[in-house]
């Protein structure tokens, strides 16, 4: 957790200036939502820096994946780290196998709701199925219906200017390892590790043995954005309560 102490310090951390107009960051706003698991993430840590640490560990992790991905989206040929090579390359297979097209001129785009007042970066716009839609990129363990407030700010902001965008989608990527004798899978993430049963009854008295590392990718559409955009205008109208002091200061509100 982050104290601010002065205004330009909250202009950095909270939004973009575009066109020399500052804009609260669409991820910003919906940190406002309380997340219910992350307090029982923190509770199984010996302590609350432990917790920190593999937070701080995990994210960067996950930035190593976004990063790449995002240079293979835009044709490029990146160097990939080891520790995140069966992610990425599971994550190259699906794109050729499903056949996604993404244009690089809407890879880590800018986008701004001028009259709601927010900005974000959205990961691409993509045609998948024949459809084409805003692609938001995850390399959490499971698709959140959190991640719908973030989406519905982005397509929503796109309207005017994509008149043939249609839906939205979550891509997950991510890698574990899985027992060969009772099923169960083991995600190492942080320095963490973490076994889930995925339906292996007997997993508790299982001797696992893991199989190698191996991507997991999952591709979830969620076409009907409009209720998930009132939610985010609501926590917008809550993120500028709770910051009202800052944003005065400022001059947004
Ligand atoms: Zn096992």
């Amino acid at each position: 957790m982050l104290y601010i102490s002065n205004p330009e310090q909250f202009k950095s951390l909270s939004g973009y200036e575009i066109d020399g107009v500052w804009y609260p960051r669409v991820t910003k706003i919906v940190e406002i939502k309380a997340k219910p698991a992350l307090y029982r993430f923190y509770a199984e840590m010996n302590n609350f820096n432990e917790g920190e640490a593999i937070k701080k560990q995990s994210a960067s992790e996950g930035t190593m994946i976004h990063e790449a991905v995002e240079k293979i989206l835009v044709g490029e040929s990146p160097e990939i780290e080891g520790i995140i090579k069966p992610a990425v390359e599971a994550f190259q297979k699906f794109l050729i196998n499903k056949n996604i097209q993404v244009d690089k001129e809407f890879i880590e785009k800018q986008i701004v709701h001028l009259d709601e007042r927010y900005a974000g970066t959205l990961d691409a716009l993509a045609l998948i199925d024949g459809k084409f839609g805003v692609l938001d990129i995850k390399t959490s363990q499971s698709i959140y219906r959190d991640y719908n407030l973030q989406t519905s700010a982005y397509i929503a902001a796109l309207q005017n200017d994509f008149q043939n965008l249609q839906t939205r989608w979550i891509l997950r990527i991510d890698q574990n390892q899985k027992c060969l004798k009772c099923g169960a899978s083991k995600r190492t993430k942080g320095g963490r590790e973490k076994i889930k049963a995925n339906g292996a009854k007997n997993y508790k008295e299982c001797d696992h043995e893991w199989s190698e590392m191996r991507g997991e990718i999952e591709l979830k559409e969620f076409p009907y954005w409009q209720e998930d955009f009132h939610a985010f205008l609501g926590a917008k109208r809550l993120w500028e309560w709770e910051n009202e002091k800052w944003l005065r200061m400022i001059g947004y509100i």
